[in-house]
């Protein structure tokens, strides 16, 4: 992965001065990567591109294609380090939502755009919990996240569509996560593509000994 310069952005509230600080990259690669159940694709090559962000100064939430347009200034990475000074209040790092802000976000309904939207944000809700066991951490830290998370599957569950194949593997994943193993596995039957076999054989192997947390697939020789 070969970094480029160091991009200063501008928050998209107008009225606010905050300034995020964001890694470019020039190159990057798919070596390595890892696939999960959830259907995460791990690139330890690939920079970790988050995609929407919350400002720490106005609390206005960004998505950060709209904030890598803002840029306001453009530092060689070598220089910066020496430049400039970690403890500046007006200047944060571009980090990942947590998952309270991702839930915030989906309600702060006149931000989404459309159901399209609401669905990948969920989707990006459910990978911030599966990225703990990807962690190996706990998967829940009380009930509440536990809630949180059932339920954002369940949304899931009822509004994906199915007639795209590859919705059933995820609907019938999401549903062995539930701990309805029955339902997984009739979903499972009815998934015909033999591309995805080895996916759905994994899962109702994991379904029949009642494991119901995202893994690591394995994949087919090429
Ligand atoms: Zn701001």
């Amino acid at each position: 992965m070969i970094l480029g310069p160091t991009l200063f952005l501008r928050c998209i509230n107008d009225t606010c001065n905050h300034l995020f600080k964001s890694s470019s990259y020039q190159s990057g690669n798919t070596f390595g990567s890892r696939v999960y159940s959830d259907g995460k694709v791990y690139s330890p090559m690939l920079p970790k591109e988050t995609e929407y962000s919350k400002c720490p100064n106005c609390s206005v939430f960004a998505r950060n294609e709209d904030l890598k347009k803002r840029i306001e200034r453009s530092e060689d990475i070598f220089l910066v380090e020496d430049n400039y000074s970690e403890s500046d209040p007006n200047i944060s790092y571009l980090v990942d939502l947590t998952i309270d802000e991702y839930v915030e976000l989906l309600h702060t309904t006149d931000f989404i755009e459309d159901k399209a939207e609401e669905i990948h944000i969920r989707f990006l809700l459910m990978f911030k919990f599966n990225d703990r066991i990807r962690n190996r951490k706990r998967i829940f830290n009380n009930q509440y996240e536990q809630n949180i998370h059932e339920e954002n599957l369940v949304y899931l569950i009822e509004n994906l569509d199915i007639s795209i194949e590859e919705n059933k593997l995820l609907k019938a994943e999401f549903l062995r996560n539930l701990r309805r193993f029955d339902e997984s596995l009739a979903i499972l039957e009815t998934i015909e593509d033999e591309e995805f076999d080895f996916v759905v054989n994994q899962i109702k192997k994991k379904c029949n000994i009642k494991s119901y947390l995202t893994f690591e697939l394995i994949l087919p020789d090429e």
